[in-house]
């Protein structure tokens, strides 16, 4: 039975646990010297401290990888899927004990950190399906007596490079489609809440997963780099924001990497005036503010069509003091703190600057904040926000709803396009055809019509356009299978024995 990665202690006794590396299916407490902390955002008290890796360790945990890959890659697809159903039973089994780790470390509520782990698990389930994923073309007599078939084949060593807003699910979108397909992996989580990649690293070994084929270093800026440059691995997924996407796209493929680079986000909700107002409302609020606004498929601006501004602003306005602030272990807690107490006061400092850049605070979240240590902002609406505002223009990545009033459809669509993001963005209007309309032209990778998240179900890939994804696939479902592998199409011919001229006779010395 596997052991729960060790509990987050800290608090009085100011015991702190150590998250070290789990290098060729073993942990490996780091020598480099250097380390981060690890806080619980509730109480703003530091847990544990983090390991950072030095290039000595990046690469053990590579050359762990290489040498896992020979054999993981000639699993059989029927062992390979048998592996990850039983991955998928501990994971599901261990659901809880992952989310309380990601409600310690990065301080979601109790069951949004469930429901993260859930959406993770439903990328594992898609990767159970393998063997057909895996399925080539084959054309019988392509020219006379010719065959031509296709195959798909693994990379190598594949690494990962998430951020601290789904430390559980984001590394699943990489590692399920990358070793479903037979690479071996290294992950870089984030350094703010690193336990939820060792807990993983632990249920991989009990699932059956070869030492070697699962690695995690933890670290900072000196692992990526590291990672990026280094001649063995052969493809890197991002997951972070828009400058660190960029630089890690632009640097990987120098290097002749293979990269996907998932950034940043400002993701729009169009309410049109024929919109139930209701519905919008409360589509708003959850998605300003459930995780703390912390996600990048966030609704982080309500773009108001003409007359409906007034009544939905109202509308989101009374909700809002129902939304419950607190620890995200009490039961009744709807939202919980920022990450850090830097981020929060970044994130507070959006409300500070938007009066004076001509927006209009109707509620400031400063005012609402639970007292106490913990890195608490209570939930915000700005009004009258247009771009060239710091509060419009920056991902704020907090609990901030802002809100643009424009006259017409065509202005609202305009705003999106505009957009230098290109994630997710949504529309509420009870008119088929104007959201049809709107899907057709819309500049976004992800889109809603009624729905707030459109994040999509695991069969399906997910990823945005412009400044929110630099390289061409988008990340699981279909696209995480085709980036994880490269393809390779046979041409063949074989004699026929009717014709050939080969002897099938009893072998004769003349
Ligand atoms: P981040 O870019 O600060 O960090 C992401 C990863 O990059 C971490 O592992 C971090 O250690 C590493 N990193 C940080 N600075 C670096 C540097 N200078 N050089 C090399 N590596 C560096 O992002 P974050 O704050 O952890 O996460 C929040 C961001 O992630 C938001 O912008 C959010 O929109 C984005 N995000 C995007 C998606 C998506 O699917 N598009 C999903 C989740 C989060």
């Amino acid at each position: 039975m596997t052991e729960v990665a060790e509990a987050p202690k800290g608090g009085a006794e100011g015991e702190l646990s150590r998250i070290s590396h789990w290098i060729g299916g073993r942990s490996v407490v780091g020598e480099s010297g250097r380390s981060g902390p690890v806080y619980n955002p509730a109480t703003g008290v530091q847990t544990g401290v983090v390991d950072f890796a030095s290039i000595e360790e990046i690469d053990r945990a590579v050359a762990a990888a290489k040498d896992a890959f020979p054999a993981w890659r000639t699993v059989s697809l029927s062992r390979r899927t048998e592996t990850f159903f039983r991955i998928r039973e501990l994971v599901h089994a261990h659901r809880e004990d992952l989310a309380r780790l990601l409600t310690a470390q990065h301080g979601k509520v109790l069951s949004d950190a469930m429901g993260e782990v859930q959406r993770g698990l439903e990328v594992i389930e898609f990767c159970c399906g393998i063997p057909e994923l895996l399925k080539g073309g084959f054309s019988e007599q392509a020219s006379t007596g010719i065959d031509v078939y296709s195959i798909r084949q693994p990379l190598g060593v594949v690494a990962g490079i998430t951020p601290f807003n789904f430390p559980a699910m984001v590394p699943m979108w990489m590692w399920a489609p990358a070793l479903a397909c037979g690479n071996t992996f290294v992950l870089k989580p984030s350094e703010k809440d690193p336990s939820a990649s060792i807990l993983t690293a632990q249920l991989l070994k009990e699932a059956g997963v070869p030492d070697g084929v699962f690695n995690v270093i933890h670290g900072d800026k000196v692992a990526v780099d590291r990672l990026l440059e280094h001649p063995d691995v052969t493809a890197v997924s991002f997951v972070g924001s828009t400058p660190i996407a960029r630089y890690v796209y632009e640097t990987g493929t120098q290097q002749g990497k293979r990269v996907q680079a998932l950034g940043g986000a400002k993701n729009h909700m169009i309410v049109l005036p024929d919109a139930d107002i209701e519905m919008a409302a409360d589509a708003a609020v959850s998605a300003a503010y459930g995780s703390a606004g912390e996600r990048c498929m966030a609704v982080s601006q309500v773009v108001a069509v003409g007359d409906v501004a007034d009544p939905l602003i109202a509308a989101i306005k009374a909700r809002i003091p129902k939304v419950k602030v607190g620890d995200g272990l009490e039961p009744d807690s709807e939202m919980g703190p920022l990450v850090t107490r830097e981020h929060r006061d970044k994130v507070a400092s959006y409300l500070e600057g938007a009066g004076s850049e001509g927006g209009t605070v109707v509620v400031d979240g400063r005012e609402s904040a639970p007292e106490g240590d913990g890195f608490f902002l209570g939930v915000s609406l700005i009004d009258d926000l247009k771009p060239g505002m710091k509060a419009y223009d920056d991902e704020i990545f907090g609990p901030v709803l802002g809100v643009t009033r424009v006259a017409t459809y065509d202005e609202a669509v305009r705003l999106v396009n505009e957009n230098p993001y290109g994630n997710g963005t949504a529309i509420f209007t009870r008119d088929g055809g104007v959201a049809r309309q709107f899907q057709f032209e819309v500049q976004a990778g992800m889109v809603g019509i009624n729905v707030p998240i459109p994040v999509p179900v695991a069969y399906y890939s997910f990823g945005g356009w412009k400044a929110s994804l630099f390289g061409d696939t988008h990340i699981y479902g279909p696209e995480g299978i085709n980036f994880y592998t490269r393809g390779k199409v046979v041409t063949q011919r074989w004699p026929d024995p009717a014709t050939s001229k080969v002897d099938l006779g009893f072998p004769q010395t003349r």
